[in-house]
C-alpha cells in the first residue's frame, strides 16, 4: 500500500472490499466469531455437513450485526480444515456484503492460514503466530504474512508454553514485538496480540487472577509497545458458564468495560450480543466484577449461587418497574431520557427548573447528563436507533417545556447556551427523501448539536445562504435517489466556488465511500466526509469539530480518499467493455416462433382512486421496515433476535399500533395506477400503443370481484396531460429507451437489455407490456405535522417508514393481481408473502432508477402513460416521486424475465440512447453521472 502520504498517521489500514482504517475513534474493533467452527457449534455443523450455503448466511448475519472483521476458523478434527476454508473464503468473497469487511484467517495449522490468505482480496489478518516453535519458525512465518500483506494477531505464547500471568504475558508480547519490528521490518500498526483470555470462576483457585493477569497486561503492553493492538477471544472468559447465556453475556460485558478502558481495542465476539454494562442488573454485575477483578475469595461461589437465577431469563418481558420515581430529580431524568419515557418529563423538569438558579442550568446539567449517557450507549453499539429517537423526544419535550423560561432569561441576561457545534441540514433539491436525515439529525441533536434542518428539496444556494447566515460548523447533505449524488457534487462546487471552507457530510441510501472520494470530495478543498449511517455521524461530526481529532481524523479521510481514487486510476481495464454492437449481437432472446405472448384480460388504463388499506396488510415486508431504524436482521426472526430482539419487538409493537390507527381513521389514502398495452421492441427501444385494439378489449369489470371498492375503475384512452419537459410523445405511440449491459460474457450469457423481453417487431408476434405507478402517501402532511408539533420525531418518522411500506405492499399486491386477474397470464398463482417478497412468480417488475434500468427520466414517459397526475402523484426536477410513499415500474410477463445490473456502459451507447430519446448527450451524461464506472473521457 505504499507509503503513508502523512507520516505522522500510522493507523491500522485492514480492508476487504471497503478499507478499514482503525481510528481512534473507532474505540472497540468487534471480529464476528460466529464463523469458527471450534467456537460454534452451528457453524461446525453446517461446515460439516458441507451446508455452506446456510454458514454464507451466518457470515451475513455477523456483518449485519455490525462485526467489522470476521473470523474464520475451519480446525476441526473431522474436517479438512484446509479445503473447508478455501471454499468457504470462495464463497464470501463473492458476496459483496460480506466481502466488504476484512477477514481474519484463524488457524493453528499455517498450512491452512496460506491456503486461506491466497483466496483473500484486500489486507487481511492472520490469526496467528507466536514463538510456540521457536524464533526461526516465528520469523518465516512474518515474513511471510508480510509478503501476503496481511497484519497479524501475535499469541502470547513461547517455546514453554502460553502466558498465563500478567508477567508473561508482557515478556512474550515484548520479545515477539522486538523481533518483528527490529528483524522483520513489521509495522506496530500491524500487530495485534492475543495475551490470551482464559476461563475465570472454574473452581481452580489458579484461575481466579485470569482476567486481571489479561487486563493489566494490556495495560503494560498499550503503554510499552506503541503501536500495537491488543485483542483475545471474549468467550472463553465465561466458559464455566456454558449453557446460561445471561450471566454469560454479563461476564463478557463487564470484562470489557475493563479491558477497554485498559487499552483492549479488538476482540472477538459474538458481534452486538452484549448487554449494557450500566444496565446490568446490581446485583449480577456486582457478583460477576468480583469475579472479573478478583475482589474477593467467595467471588465464584456468590456468582454460582446467583448465577441459577438468571438463567432462562433472556427475553423474558419484566413489568413496569416505577421504582426510579422515588429517586431525586436528576437521576429520573436521566432515566426518562436513557428509556425514553415522557409521561413525566414535564414534571420532573418543572421540579429541576425551580432547584436550578438557571433554566438553562436544566438543559446543561441534567438534561445533557442523561443525553451523554444515551450517546455514549449508542455509540458503543449498546443502544439501538429507535430507542435513541424516543429519547430525543423526551428532551425536546423538555426543551420546549424549558424555551419559555430561557426566552425571558435570554432577554433580561442576553445568555445563550453553548452547543458542541451548528449543523446545517438539508436533502438536496429534486429529492424528497428524509426519513434518514430525520434520524440523524435526532441523534445529533442529543449530542449537543444545533442542527438547523432545511428540509428537502433545498437548492443549493439556500443552503450555502443558511449556512453563512447561521454560522455554521458543519454542513450536512442527504439525498436517496441517484440523482441526488451529482447534486450533491454541484453543491460542492459551488462551496468551493464561494469560498466555503466548513466541512461536508454526504449521506443517504445511494451515497457512498467510493462516489464521495471520486465525485465529491475533488471538487471541494474543505475535509468531505461521507457517512455511513446515523450511528457514526456523531463520531464524523465530533471528530470535524473537536480541535485535538480533527487534524488526525482529516489526513485519515484524506489518505483514504486519495487511496480510492487511486485504485480506481489504476483498476486498468481489467473489466473491459465490448462494444454495442458487440453486446447487441449477445442479447437475450427466446424462440420468438415457438411463443405466444400472453393477451391480458383488462387490457388499457385503470386507475384504483382509494385503495383499501386492509388489503395490504398482509403483503407489507416488514424487513426493510427495521433496516430503516438501523436494526438489522430478517423478519420475523428479528423479533426474538439474540441482540436486537427487544428493540425490534418494541417497535413492531408500536407499528402495529400506529397502523391500526391508520386504517381505522384513514390517514392515508392508497391510490393506483396501472396500464396493459400492446408493445413490441425495436433494438433497445420499446415501441407502445396506447390505444387498445379492438379485439382485446375485453371490458375490466366482466367477471365481477367481490368487492366495488377491489375494481378499479377503467380509464377510456384519452389524450394524456403532458408531463415534465415534455420528452414523451404525445400521440397514441409511446416509446420506452432501455440501456443495455456491454460485459464481456461467455456467448452463452447474454448481455442483457429489458426491451430483449418483450417479442421485437420483426417476429410478427403481438407482445404487451405494463407499467404502473402507486402511490400510499396521500394525505400524510397533517398527521406528520402534528407529530412534530408535539416534539415527536419517534412517530413522525414511523408513519413516514409505514407509508413507505404500504406504498410497497400496494405495488406487490397489485403486481400480484395483474399477473392472476388483470394480465391474468399466471391466474393460478398461489404465493404467500414470503414468496411474494422473494419473488418467486413469473414475469418481473423493474422499477425506473434501479439497476436494470438506472436512467431516472424515463419516469417522465412512465408518468404520462399512466396520467399518473390524475392520481396525485408527480416529479421532481431530478425525477424523484411526489407523495413520498410511492413506487412505479413497468410489467414484463416473460417467462424468461429477470432483473439484472446495467453497470457501466460506453460513451458510444450513451450517444445512441441519447439519439433515440432525442435529448443532447451530456444530458444523459449527467443524468448518469453516479455511475462511478461511466468516464466519457
Ligand atoms: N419487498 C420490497 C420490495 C422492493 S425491492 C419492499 O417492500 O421494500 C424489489 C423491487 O425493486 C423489485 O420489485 C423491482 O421493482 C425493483 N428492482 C430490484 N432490482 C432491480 C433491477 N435490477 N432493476 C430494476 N428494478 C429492480
Amino acid at each position: 500500500m505504499g507509503n503513508d502520504s502523512s507520516p505522522a498517521v500510522h493507523y491500522t489500514r485492514l480492508s476487504g472490499l471497503e478499507p478499514l482504517v482503525i481510528t481512534p475513534d473507532l474505540l472497540f474493533i468487534n471480529v464476528g466469531e460466529r464463523t469458527n467452527v471450534t467456537g460454534s457449534a452451528q457453524f461446525r455443523k453446517l461446515v460439516k455437513e458441507e451446508r455452506y450455503e446456510e454458514a454464507v448466511e451466518v457470515a451475513r448475519q455477523q456483518v449485519a450485526n455490525g462485526a467489522q472483521i470476521l473470523d474464520v476458523n475451519m480446525d476441526e478434527g473431522l474436517i479438512d480444515s484446509e479445503k473447508a476454508m478455501v471454499r468457504f473464503l470462495n464463497l464470501i468473497m463473492s458476496e459483496p456484503d460480506i466481502a466488504r469487511i476484512p477477514v481474519m484467517v484463524d488457524s493453528s495449522k499455517w498450512s491452512v492460514i496460506e491456503a486461506g490468505l491466497k483466496c483473500l482480496q484486500g489486507k487481511s489478518v492472520v490469526n496467528s503466530i507466536s514463538l510456540k516453535e521457536g524464533e526461526a519458525a516465528f520469523l518465516e512465518h512474518a515474513r511471510l504474512v508480510r509478503r501476503y500483506g496481511a497484519a497479524a494477531v501475535v499469541m502470547a505464547f513461547d517455546e514453554v508454553g502460553q502466558a498465563d500471568t500478567c508477567e508473561r504475558k508482557v515478556e512474550i508480547c515484548t520479545r515477539a514485538y522486538r523481533i518483528l519490528t527490529e528483524q522483520v521490518g513489521f509495522p506496530p500498526e500491524d500487530i495485534i496480540f492475543d495475551p490470551n483470555i482464559f476461563a475465570v470462576a472454574t473452581g481452580i483457585e489458579e484461575h481466579d487472577n485470569y482476567a486481571v493477569d489479561f487486563i493489566e497486561a494490556t495495560r503494560i503492553i498499550k503503554r510499552t509497545l506503541p503501536g500495537c493492538h491488543v485483542s483475545g477471544g471474549v468467550s472463553n472468559v465465561s466458559f464455566s458458564f456454558r449453557g446460561n447465556e445471561t450471566v454469560r453475556q454479563a461476564i463478557h460485558s463487564v470484562f470489557l468495560y475493563h479491558a477497554i478502558q485498559a487499552g483492549m481495542d479488538m476482540g472477538i465476539v459474538n458481534a452486538g450480543a452484549m448487554p449494557i454494562y450500566d444496565q446490568l442488573d446490581p446485583e449480577l454485575r456486582e457478583a460477576v466484577e468480583d469475579v472479573i477483578l478478583n475482589r474477593r475469595r467467595d467471588g465464584t461461589e456468590r456468582l454460582l449461587d446467583i448465577a441459577e437465577r438468571y438463567k432462562g431469563r433472556k427475553g423474558e418481558k419484566k413489568t413496569e418497574d416505577l421504582g426510579w420515581r422515588q429517586h431525586p430529580v436528576r437521576a429520573r431524568l436521566a432515566h426518562a431520557l436513557v428509556h425514553g419515557l415522557d409521561a413525566w418529563v414535564e414534571e420532573d423538569t418543572e421540579e429541576a427548573r425551580q432547584q436550578a438558579s438557571r433554566p438553562l442550568d436544566v438543559i446543561e446539567g441534567p438534561l445533557m447528563d442523561g443525553m451523554n449517557v444515551v450517546g455514549d450507549l449508542f455509540g458503543a453499539g449498546k443502544m439501538f436507533l429507535p430507542q435513541v429517537v424516543k429519547s430525543a423526544r423526551v428532551m425536546k419535550k423538555a426543551v420546549a417545556y424549558l424555551l419559555p423560561f430561557i426566552e425571558e432569561e435570554k432577554a433580561r441576561t442576553g445568555d445563550v447556551g453553548k452547543s458542541n457545534g451548528k449543523i446545517i441540514m438539508a436533502t438536496v433539491k429534486g429529492d424528497v427523501h428524509d426519513i434518514g436525515k430525520n434520524i440523524v439529525g435526532v441523534v445529533l441533536a442529543c449530542n449537543n448539536f444545533e442542527v438547523v434542518d432545511l428540509g428537502v428539496m433545498v437548492p443549493a444556494q439556500k443552503i450555502l445562504d443558511a449556512a453563512r447566515a447561521e454560522n455554521a460548523d458543519i454542513i450536512g447533505l442527504s439525498g436517496l435517489i441517484t440523482p441526488s449524488l451529482e447534486e450533491m457534487s454541484h453543491v460542492a462546487r459551488e462551496m468551493q466556488r464561494q469560498g466555503f471552507s466548513m466541512p461536508l457530510m454526504i449521506g443517504g441510501a445511494t451515497t457512498s465511500r467510493a462516489h464521495t472520494a471520486l465525485k465529491i470530495d475533488p471538487f471541494y478543498s474543505a475535509p468531505t466526509v461521507w457517512v455511513k449511517d446515523a450511528s457514526r455521524a456523531v463520531g464524523v461530526a465530533q471528530s470535524l469539530i473537536s480541535s485535538d481529532l480533527r487534524d488526525a481524523f482529516v489526513a485519515a479521510n484524506d489518505a483514504d480518499y486519495a487511496d480510492i481514487r487511486n485504485r480506481h486510476r489504476n483498476r486498468g481495464d481489467a473489466k473491459r467493455l465490448v462494444s454495442l454492437e458487440h453486446a447487441r449481437g449477445q442479447r437475450f432472446t427466446c424462440d420468438w416462433a415457438q411463443y405466444t405472448p400472453p393477451a391480458p384480460a383488462s387490457p388499457g388504463l385503470h386507475v384504483f382512486d382509494d385503495y383499501p388499506l386492509e388489503d395490504l396488510l398482509p403483503v407489507i415486508d416488514w424487513t426493510p421496515f427495521f433496516q430503516a431504524w438501523e436494526l438489522a436482521g430478517k423478519f420475523p426472526a428479528i423479533l426474538t433476535d439474540e441482540i436486537v430482539g427487544p428493540q425490534a419487538s418494541d417497535l413492531f409493537k408500536d407499528a402495529q399500533a400506529m397502523l391500526k390507527r391508520i386504517v381505522d381513521e384513514k390517514w392515508l389514502t392508497a391510490r393506483a395506477v396501472f396500464g396493459i398495452w400492446p408493445a413490441n421492441s425495436k433494438g433497445d427501444d420499446v415501441v407502445v400503443s396506447l390505444l387498445p385494439p379492438g379485439e382485446g378489449a375485453r371490458r375490466a369489470d366482466e367477471g365481477t370481484p367481490s368487492s366495488p371498492s377491489l375494481t378499479p375503475r377503467t380509464l377510456t384512452p384519452t389524450p394524456l396531460p403532458r408531463v415534465g419537459e415534455g420528452l414523451a410523445q404525445l400521440d397514441s405511440h409511446h416509446t420506452l429507451h432501455f440501456l443495455r449491459q456491454q460485459v464481456d460474457k461467455p456467448a452463452e450469457r447474454p448481455d442483457f437489455c429489458l426491451a430483449d423481453f418483450i417479442a421485437p417487431e420483426t417476429s410478427g408476434k403481438q407482445d404487451w407490456i405494463g407499467a404502473f405507478a402507486v402511490t400510499a402517501g396521500i394525505g400524510i402532511e397533517p398527521h406528520v405535522a402534528r407529530f412534530e408539533a408535539a416534539y415527536d420525531d419517534y412517530n413522525a418518522i414511523l408513519l413516514k417508514a409505514l407509508a413507505d411500506r404500504l406504498a410497497e405492499a400496494m405495488a406487490e399486491r397489485l403486481h400480484q393481481r395483474v399477473r392472476t386477474e388483470f394480465w391474468g397470464y399466471a391466474a393460478d398463482e398461489q404465493l404467500d408473502n414470503e414468496a411474494l417478497i422473494a419473488e418467486k412468480y413469473s414475469g418481473i417488475r423493474p422499477a425506473p432508477g434501479y439497476p436494470a434500468c438506472p436512467e431516472h427520466s424515463e419516469k417522465q414517459t412512465l408518468f404520462a402513460m399512466l396520467g399518473a397526475g390524475d392520481i396525485g402523484m408527480s416529479l421532481t426536477e431530478s425525477f424523484a416521486m411526489l407523495p413520498t410513499a410511492a413506487v412505479s415500474g413497468y410489467y414484463f410477463s416473460h417467462p424468461q424475465s429477470q432483473y439484472f445490473v446495467v453497470g457501466r456502459v460506453s460513451r458510444e451507447q450513451v450517444s445512441d440512447y441519447a439519439r433515440r430519446k432525442g435529448v443532447e448527450r451530456a444530458q444523459v451524461e449527467r443524468w448518469l453521472a453516479s455511475n462511478l464506472d461511466y468516464d466519457p473521457e
